[in-house]
């Protein structure tokens, strides 16, 4: 089968690997209709990522056919139509138990990571019964390639904890696809007083206006205009919350002036340095901090809120490759908001 490596730092390579075959009897073999590209696959190919080694086949997203299963697996059958979670949970293990399958102990982010991934004609699924989710024709199998982990990541890291109130004040400061993903959930949710975004690139600015921020700022401006700006937008006050889907050290900061009297700050973005936390100026206004990783445990009320209309997926999706042409697809997905690229579906030939 044809599959997509990471070769070395900074190169992907296309190779020919045989196909998977069934390991443990929790396993499944998928094999993949459509997969797509995440900011985490560019930073396995930058070599930020040490835990996945040279010839691991990329990708923790996608949808496809469940083609052979292990006979431990009661709750699936072969030819089932899959989404495919990012995030492998036994169900069993104490963390699985408490909800946290992000930190299983046999499993987590592991595919794409330490274990081959979705980019590929055939991927193994390990904990298939728990990992895999029937995917309901009424489903754009395209479409919920944005649902293995985009959209359950804004919805678990940033929406959930974020303690909304209808008629509430939001600001998110990243405009990538989860950024935009917590845009689309919290307007159609929560129906909030103001979104505004602050985001890199006129591209994904124009995106976010289009999903229904009030309004954009371009991060171009640096902390102090953005800080003024955004007050000014919301009377003067903080926000009630404020979303970091950015991972460095000036977004943080930002998200902490950005905040308001009794807000609560959810951090999604993945930070690789030490940031500064200004307790000295947030100790006595009632705020609150969040940061976890996506465990995907909200598949099921996302699939119905696609179901019901309340969230589309396809608004995400920026462009569409055939899985001859991924390189193609891993060189647009690089060049980030620099053009008008958000979540690409990679379709098997
Ligand atoms: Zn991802
Ligand atoms: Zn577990």
């Amino acid at each position: 089968m044809k599959a997509v490596i990471f070769k070395q730092i900074g190169t992907i390579e296309t190779v020919y690997r045989s196909k998977p075959e069934i390991q443990q009897p929790t396993d499944a073999i998928v094999k993949i209709l459509h997969t797509s590209i995440c900011g985490t696959d560019l930073h396995i190919m930058r070599g930020h990522v040490p835990t996945c080694t040279p010839g691991r086949i990329l990708g923790h997203e996608g949808v496809g056919v469940i083609d052979a299963l292990g006979p431990g697996v009661s709750n699936l059958k072969v030819g089932d139509h899959v989404l495919i979670s990012c995030i492998s949970g036994c169900g069993l293990c104490k963390h699985c138990r408490a909800g946290m399958p992000s930190h299983c102990l046999s499993g987590g982010w592991i595919l794409g990571h330490t274990i081959d991934g979705t980019q590929a004609e055939y991927v193994r699924i390990p904990h298939a019964g728990s990992s895999l989710y029937p995917l309901p024709p009424s489903v754009d199998a395209q479409g919920a390639v944005a649902l293995s982990d985009a959209f359950p990541t804004a919805y678990e890291c940033a929406i959930l904890p974020g303690k909304l109130k209808p008629g509430c004040t939001i600001a998110i400061v990243g405009a990538g696809p989860v950024g935009l993903a917590v845009l689309m959930l919290a307007k159609k949710l929560f129906s909030p007083r103001m979104i505004l975004l602050v985001g890199k690139g006129q591209h994904r600015l124009n995106a976010a206006k289009g999903l229904g921020a009030d309004h954009v700022l371009s991060s171009a401006l640096g902390n102090d205009a953005l800080t003024e700006m955004a007050l000014a937008e919301n009377n003067g006050d903080g926000f009630d919350l404020v979303v970091e889907c950015v991972g460095i050290p000036q977004t943080f900061e930002l998200c902490q002036k950005l905040l308001g009297l009794g807000g609560t700050i959810t951090n999604v973005g993945v930070h690789g340095t030490k940031t500064d936390l200004h307790l000295q100026d947030l100790w006595a206004k009632n705020i609150c901090i969040t940061s976890r990783l996506v465990d995907t445990n909200t598949l099921n009320d996302l699939i119905g809120l696609v179901q019901s209309k309340m969230i589309d997926p396809e608004l995400l999706i920026s462009h569409r490759f055939k899985f001859s042409d991924i390189t193609n697809a891993y060189e647009l997905f690089n060049t980030g908001s620099s053009t008008n690229v958000l979540k690409v579906v990679i379709s098997m030939d």
